[in-house]
Formats: structure tokens, sequence, C-alpha cells
């Protein structure tokens, strides 16, 4: 594979001071986790109502049931894959300063990444919505379903978020405030179709951030924010831009 601007997103990355990563499904597709949306996507197989807040109270055992299969048994023993593992290596190298993440299945913490925002929340924790009591999500946590509170009884519910949720707040303060200490956005495997997600870029770019996008094909952001765009696969992309980052330090 030649990727004939890597040595502009090379010398971007290395000029910067805070290159930020903002990362979606595109990163984890290849750990085994299946996009929600697309042809391929969950939201083919399963129906997204399960997802919703007021379905979920009203039917716990239902919502629950789906909810295990999809988060918990199919993602449950996926493994970061090596552009997590990059990724985490430039922040080692100081050369990326934080990831803002939509996706919920914790494969950038657990590759190394030290700064990880979480714009959609965690599948690995349970929260109790009544007393805020958290749960680091386990088989037996979830052998009976609906899993409950051991303080107040009330359903647990997933720490992401679901359809008319709000973002988490830390995490979209912290959001807005990479997309004005950044001066580079490395986008990787994010189309741009998730709202209010997708405004972080341009934000970004509105504050003269240029922005370097990884996908496999052309996407929302491609031809509205981003300056360098390299065209592959996640992995692929990132340890070529890896190496080629590392053999000029
Ligand atoms: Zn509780």
């Amino acid at each position: 594979m030649h990727l004939d601007n890597l040595e502009e997103a090379v010398d971007l990355i290395l000029n910067s001071k805070h290159t930020t990563g903002y990362t979606g499904a595109g990163v984890s597709v290849e750990s085994g986790i299946p996009p929600f949306r697309g042809k391929d996507g969950l939201w083919n197989k399963y129906d997204p109502g399960i997802l919703d807040l007021d379905y979920f109270y009203s039917n716990p055992l239902d919502s629950w049931q789906v909810i295990k299969e999809i988060f918990y048994e199919f993602f449950g023993s996926a493994k970061p894959n090596k552009a997590h593992y990059a990724l985490a290596e430039l922040e080692k190298l100081d050369l990326v300063k934080a990831v803002i993440t939509q996706n919920i299945d914790n494969l950038h913490q657990e590759a190394g990444s030290k700064t990880v925002y979480e714009f959609h929340g965690n599948s690995r924790t349970l929260i109790c919505q009544k007393c805020n009591k958290k749960y680091e999500v386990s088989e037996q946590l979830i052998e009976t379903l609906p899993p409950r509170c051991e303080k107040c009884d009330t359903v647990l519910k997933p720490d992401f978020i679901f359809f008319g949720e709000m973002i988490p707040e830390y995490a979209y303060k912290k959001s807005i405030e990479e997309t004005k200490k950044a001066d580079v956005f490395l986008i990787i495997g994010s189309t741009g179709e998730v709202v209010p997600a997708s405004m972080i870029p341009s934000m970004a770019r509105e504050n003269g951030v240029k922005i370097i996008e990884v996908n496999p094909n052309t996407s929302l952001f491609t031809y509205s924010v981003t300056d360098v765009f390299l065209q592959g696969n996640a992995i692929e992309v990132m340890l070529e831009l890896t190496e080629a980052i590392k053999s000029k330090i």
C-alpha cells in the first residue's frame, strides 16, 4: 500500500503541539465489533428501539436480553487491534495528547491510551439511575436479567447513551476543549453521520485545526473539513503512519 499524501500527514503530526485523535466504529470493526449503521450494521438485525430509554424502563427484561446479546456476548470477547495500539503508541511518544471516541467498547483504554473522552459512554460499566452506584460488568452480574442495583433494587442501565439521552457532560466538555487546544485532529474510522459527535471536527476546523482523515472511503468529513485524506482501513493506514513517524524521530 502506498499513500501519496502520507508525508504531509507525518509532517503535520510532527510539527504539531497538540494532536487529538477522534475515532469511530471503523477503528473497531477489525476487532470484530460490527458497526451499528450501514449494510452489515447491527441495526439491520436488531430493532434500535431496544435502546430507547422509555422502552428500556417499561420493558427492562426484553431490552436487556438484546443488550446482553449485542454488547456482552458479541462485543465482550473483542480485543484491541493494531490501529488501537498504534494510536496508544503515538500517545506514549507524546505525539497524540487525547482521544475523543464515539466507541463504547473500551478498546482504546485496553490498548494503553490514557486520555480518552468517551463521547457516547462505555459499555463496561453499568449504572443505577436512581442512586448512581456504578458496577463493572461481569458475567455474574448479568447472569439473571435484568440486573438490579444491590442497594436500591433499581434496574441497572449500561453506562453508554441510549437514544434521546444527552452526551455525558464530562466527555462533551473535554471534547469542546480539545477543539480549542488542538492544532491537528486525526480522524480515524468515523464517517461523520452521528450528530452531535460529527460537529466536533467541524468546530475544530473553525478554530483553525488541521484535519487528517483515515477512512476506507470518502465520508461526510472528506470534502467539508479534511485537509489530508489517507484512504485505507484503520489498521493499514495507522501502521504505515506510525512507522513513517517513528523513522523521522
Ligand atoms: Zn441503586
